[in-house]
């Protein structure tokens, strides 16, 4: 199976590090022009877009926070300006702010869901909006296509961090609500769900003795690569997945599969 995403533009946000760095680059690498959105660090996303154009893609860095309204139609008319369209959003930006309830600030609930939720929300309305205005362009079957990025919390409860699976639920709800609703417009959405990947988010619980306890809740027996979920975004941004609507894959190495239960529980 060949995938091209030639001709196709694609915003990522958060693509300064992690998956959505690497999103970013397997995104140009098949062909697509890419944004790639930094909140805070331009310089690692402006090397990024000097890697992608030195390959011979093209990619620009647009600083936007995604949880604020204003910045993410900066974000959207910056990418009109660059490349004229949008056709893949992948909602990828996220962040921790881990306490016991007890303990957890109502600042730390609201910069978690602001982020994780609220931005998910913001950027997809913005990439809907601009799928209307383009309902001409047969660059893939669909018309648009999104992908919120999740994580396995979505559906496994995290203890000491509410608001994070907190938000990750809603994603979930989010993602197929606006499924079921912007379907009929020939739109994809759908959501990844990222167990234990290497990445600067859970940069503690990948090394050293915490990575081996971390290994116990995955049945496939290796923590993940930024690529393996890379690969996944490049086939649910493209035509191969044309049929694929509405779901979740979980990327996890089957950290879903309560192997706490392997034993007879
Ligand atoms: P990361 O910390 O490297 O990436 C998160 C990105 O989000 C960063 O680039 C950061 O700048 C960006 N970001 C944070 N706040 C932002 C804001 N207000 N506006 C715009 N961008 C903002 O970690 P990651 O692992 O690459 O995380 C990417 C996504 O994957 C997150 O949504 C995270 O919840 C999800 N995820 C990751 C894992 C994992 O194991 N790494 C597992 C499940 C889900």
């Amino acid at each position: 199976m060949h995938i091209s995403l030639k001709g196709q533009v694609a915003v990522v946000t958060g693509a300064s590090s992690g998956l959505g760095e690497g999103a970013a680059r397997a995104l140009a690498a098949a062909g697509a022009a890419v944004v790639v959105n930094y909140n805070a660090h331009a310089e690692p996303a402006q090397k990024l877009v000097a890697e992608i154009q030195a390959a011979g893609g093209q990619a620009v860095a647009v600083g936007a926070d995604v949880s604020q309204e204003e910045q993410v139609a900066h974000l959207f008319a910056e990418t009109i300006k660059a490349f004229g369209f949008v056709d893949i959003l992948i909602a990828n930006s996220g962040l921790q702010k881990d306490a016991p309830m007890v303990d957890m600030t109502l600042a730390d609930w609201n910069t978690v869901i602001g982020v994780n939720l609220t931005g998910q929300f913001l950027c997809a309305r913005a990439a809907l909006r601009q799928f209307a205005k383009q309902t001409d362009r047969r660059v893939s079957r669909a018309a648009g296509k999104i992908i919120h990025m999740s994580s396995v919390h979505q559906v496994i409860p995290w203890a000491g961090h509410a608001n994070y699976a907190a938000s990750k639920g809603g994603v979930d709800m989010l993602m197929r609500t606006i499924a079921q609703e912007v379907g009929q417009q020939r739109i994809r959405v759908n959501s990844i769900a990222p167990g234990a990947i290497r990445t600067a988010i859970n940069e503690q619980a990948t090394h050293g003795a915490a990575a081996e306890k971390l290994l116990k809740l995955i049945p496939y027996g290796r923590i993940g690569d930024p690529e393996d979920v890379a690969n996944a975004v490049v086939w649910l941004a493209s035509d191969a997945s044309d049929y694929v609507h509405g779901n979740t894959l979980f990327i996890d190495g089957g950290m879903s599969l309560y192997p706490e239960f392997r034993d007879n529980g």
